[in-house]
């Protein structure tokens, strides 16, 4: 340890304000915006000396200070988020915690009551939990997880791959973003192997419907590959260091070319048509063999819901919409609307004995959109490859 770190010194600093967030910049890969910062301690210990977090954390964690800093820290997220807006920047800030933190609830009851008087929106702050933590009391951090997430707080997966949690364990807790692990990133360029975890990192995010963040990125080379599978959210040297709050401030103000692309989320597009017909081709076998052979669970909300809700309909009615103007993508309303008001209409029939319904037919014009869909989204992810 550190000669001087000891928790008189620690609890003397906490007194003397020497505990300074910085904040490093998030850049959303499908726009190339400047969307928010993680909001990330230090402490000053004058003349030019910074004690890093990995230093300190763990003393102040033993030695029972961290929630009080932890405190002292979202009232300086707050103040910094207000800062922000007031100079006209709308930027999501994120704070990390620890597990401990949340379960006195005073982080959560707090945070309620910046809501309540105004002071943020939901949208300004997000929560950050490391997944080794989240490996310890399940229900206890499911608890807390969910009293967040009923204020509108996201709460994100921080350090995903190096806790081992299992697709089981992550579908329980309503997380908002898997934010990858640094060195997962870091790993990935060393082999194929580390590659395709990164990837699969990001197809288990869609598939969970959360938002894929990366942390660590120090290359172009990473950026760009992360864009082009489909990562919607970027951070790392690359993009800029943390930042103290006034630099944070002109880095937000400046105009940035960071490189976007949807071509990533196109291909996800494109597995999401894919998913969309197997599931409903498994309720209709299901409906076929008879229903004692069907799971309950059978029908995946993605197909039952509005087509606004559903992954592919939130993009394209999302994000997407800033491709309007494209052809291809033009073209893409007219059949994915079809696709959706045919899928209900199967659905509705699945159970009812109708002889007058002509599945076969049906299930023919399925595909038929299903493959033009699918076609169009390929023609569109081809003219933003050559786009580049
Ligand atoms: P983290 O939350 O995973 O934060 C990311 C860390 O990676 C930060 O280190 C950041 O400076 C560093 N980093 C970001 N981009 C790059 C990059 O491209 N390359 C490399 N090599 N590093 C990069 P930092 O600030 O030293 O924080 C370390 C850890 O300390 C954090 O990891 C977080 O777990 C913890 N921490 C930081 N601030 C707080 C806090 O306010 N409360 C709590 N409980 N923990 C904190
Ligand atoms: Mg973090
Ligand atoms: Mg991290």
């Amino acid at each position: 340890m550190q000669s001087g770190l000891t928790q008189q010194a620690l609890e003397r600093a906490i007194e003397n304000n020497e505990l300074i967030l910085y904040y490093q910049p998030k850049v959303n890969l499908l726009t190339g915006n400047v969307i928010g910062a993680e909001a990330l301690v230090r402490w000053n210990v004058g003349e030019g000396d910074i004690i890093p977090p990995n230093v300190f954390i763990p003393l102040a964690e033993s030695s029972g200070l961290l929630h009080d800093i932890t405190v002292m820290l979202l009232d300086q997220v707050v103040n910094a988020s207000q800062e922000l807006r007031n100079i006209g920047l709308d930027l999501s800030l994120s704070m990390n915690v620890a597990p401990n933190d949340l379960q006195s609830q005073t982080i959560s009851e707090q945070i309620k009551t910046y809501l309540e008087k105004n002071a943020i929106k939901p949208s300004d702050l997000q929560i950050e939990i490391t997944e080794s933590a989240v490996m310890g009391s399940f229900d206890q951090i499911r608890e807390d997880i969910i009293r967040l997430t009923e204020l509108g707080i996201d709460v994100l997966m921080d350090d995903f791959g190096t806790g081992y949690s299992s697709i089981d364990r992550l579908s329980q807790l309503p997380f908002s973003a898997l934010k990858l692990d640094q060195g997962v990133v870091r790993r990935m360029g060393t082999s194929r192997q580390n590659l395709n975890v990164v990837k699969a990192s990001i197809s288990m995010a869609r598939e969970l419907r959360m938002t894929s963040v990366a942390e660590g990125i120090e290359s172009s080379a990473t950026y760009h590959f992360l864009m082009a599978n489909g990562c919607e959210e970027a951070q790392g040297f690359y993009i800029s260091h943390p930042l103290s709050l006034d630099a944070l401030k002109t880095f937000a103000s400046k105009s940035h070319e960071f490189d976007g692309s949807q071509i990533g989320r196109i291909h996800q597009a494109v597995h999401n048509v894919l998913h969309h017909r197997k599931c409903l081709f498994d309720v209709i076998y299901c409906a076929r063999v008879g229903a004692n052979a069907c799971l309950p669970s059978v029908i995946d909300p993605d197909i039952s819901e509005r087509l606004e809700a559903s992954r592919l309909g939130s993009w394209y009615f999302g994000v997407g919409q800033q491709l309007r103007g494209t052809a291809s993508f033009d073209s893409l309303e007219q059949p994915i609307r079809e696709l959706y008001g045919l899928t209900q209409s199967i659905l509705d029939r699945r159970n009812v004995n109708d002889e007058k319904y002509d599945l076969e037919m049906a299930v023919t014009r399925m595909d038929l959109l299903v493959n033009q869909v699918i076609s169009l989204l390929h023609k569109l992810e081809s003219s933003l490859l050559l786009k580049h």
